[in-house]
């Protein structure tokens, strides 16, 4: 399980189309040579708009220049995956909701003469579900690297129109750094990078315009492995690993989950209290 923070850069061109900027007001974007026939949301909708051209206003077609918008998105995601390792592969599956927040679009070009335009919805919760694939590369004692990738499908908030979004799969690729605290349960973080796009068909004309969405992502979280072995159920029992009672193992009932344990030995003392504290200076410290 883990959360953490995401910048989505959500960028598009507007090929076959023009942007019309009037004076105090925000840009619309028009059909290439039909600049009475305009849009003022292209973004989770198509929301068609009657362009009047004001007084002192400008206009730019996509014949004569690279025009678009882009905006940054800050994220908040929730993410839970479930999955099986075997020798340093893992296999797995997971869903994650995520809080999203668009700010203003920006022009890429002409960034003196058109303004900046806020989405119909700047905010929406996103979801994904995905298939997790991965492989563990380096281990240093008790440090993990997994190089891991997350394919899947996502679904952008409500406020999105989706009879004329179409999407393809998501791919987020991500370095698993792991530190294990015991046994059973490891605290990461991971930083990813992820590839995405969709594209939003206008109804009419048969234009349309794709929006990429790549993202970086920064995760940090925890990993509990579900145990083998069920825990001594004996109160007094103070054995540090797995041991028997009668003819069934179990696993130690005093193994605190934050705290690195070797099944063979135990180690919830690793240093013996004659070497401790003002003992270590002592020739006799018993
Ligand atoms: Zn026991």
């Amino acid at each position: 399980m883990s959360t953490g923070f995401g910048n989505t850069s959500f960028k598009h061109s507007l090929d076959g189309f023009g942007i019309l900027q009037n004076k105090g007001s925000e840009p619309t974007i028009f059909t290439s040579g039909n600049i009475s026939s305009g849009y003022s949301n292209w973004f989770n909708t198509v929301t068609p708009a009657t362009n009047t051209i004001g007084a002192g206003a400008f206009a730019v077609d996509s014949d004569t220049a690279k025009i678009g918008f882009k905006s940054k998105a800050f994220s908040i995601p929730l993410k839970l995956t479930l999955h099986y390792e075997f020798n340093r592969y893992r296999i797995g599956a997971g869903y994650s909701t995520e809080y999203v927040h668009a700010g203003d679009f920006k022009p890429i070009s002409y960034g003196n003469k058109i303004g900046s335009f806020s989405p119909g919805s700047s905010s929406f919760f996103m979801k994904k579900y995905f298939a997790m694939l991965g492989g563990m590369v380096y281990r240093y004692y008790e440090y993990d690297l997994v190089i891991d990738a997350n394919i899947g499908g996502y679904k952008l908030g409500s406020q999105f129109n989706d009879g004329l979004i179409s999407k393809g799969i998501y791919v987020n690729f991500g370095a698993t750094i792991e530190r294990e605290m015991s046994e059973y349960f490891r605290v990461f973080v991971r930083p990813s990078y992820e590839v995405k796009s969709y594209t939003i068909s206008f109804p009419e004309g048969g234009k349309s315009i794709t929006h990429q969405a790549n993202a970086f992502y920064l995760n940090i979280g925890a990993t509990y492995r579900l145990p083998e072995l069920r825990r001594c159920p004996l109160k007094e029992c103070h054995a540090q690993l797995n041991h028997a009672h009668g003819n069934r193992e179990y696993r130690s009932r005093r193994h605190p989950i934050y705290k690195k344990q070797n099944p063979h030995y135990g180690e919830n003392y690793p240093v013996i209290i004659k070497y401790k504290g003002r003992n270590k200076r002592k020739i006799e410290p018993y």
